[in-house]
């Protein structure tokens, strides 16, 4: 059977990666443990961190799509389509994402801390 893989792309063609933030009332749960993957073995996914209470957080939001009920690869008639995404902001590509009040907040933690510990910027 032919398989189609579908990736949204940037104009410049890099891949778009959404900016994700983990939330408890977040609508899209991720995946975590033994998932089974498309061709018929089992990969152990993270998908979640420890909030400072302890509470394993599995559910957040796309920042520029807080509306998006998954993230999950969805596949339609042999065409599976995947949300590409990372928590971590410097990872992000997404110009949407990159606008959100979220993002900017993520990067001025982040350098926050660069300054605070006196990294470089490796600019
Ligand atoms: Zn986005």
């Amino acid at each position: 059977m032919r398989r189609v893989i579908e990736i949204r792309a940037l104009p410049d063609g890099r891949y778009r990666i959404h900016y994700f933030v983990f939330d408890p009332e977040g609508p899209c749960e991720l995946p975590t443990g033994m998932v089974k993957t498309n061709q018929g073995s089992s990969v152990r996914v993270g998908g979640s961190i420890p909030t400072p209470e302890g509470i394993v957080a599995t559910r957040g939001y796309i920042a520029c799509e807080p509306e998006r009920k998954s993230v999950l690869p969805d596949g339609r008639r042999g065409t599976i389509r995947l949300c590409l995404r990372s928590d971590d902001p410097r990872a992000v590509s997404c110009p949407s994402c990159k606008e959100t009040a979220e993002y900017k907040a993520a990067m001025a933690d982040l350098e926050t801390l660069r300054t605070a510990r006196n990294i470089p910027t490796g600019a």
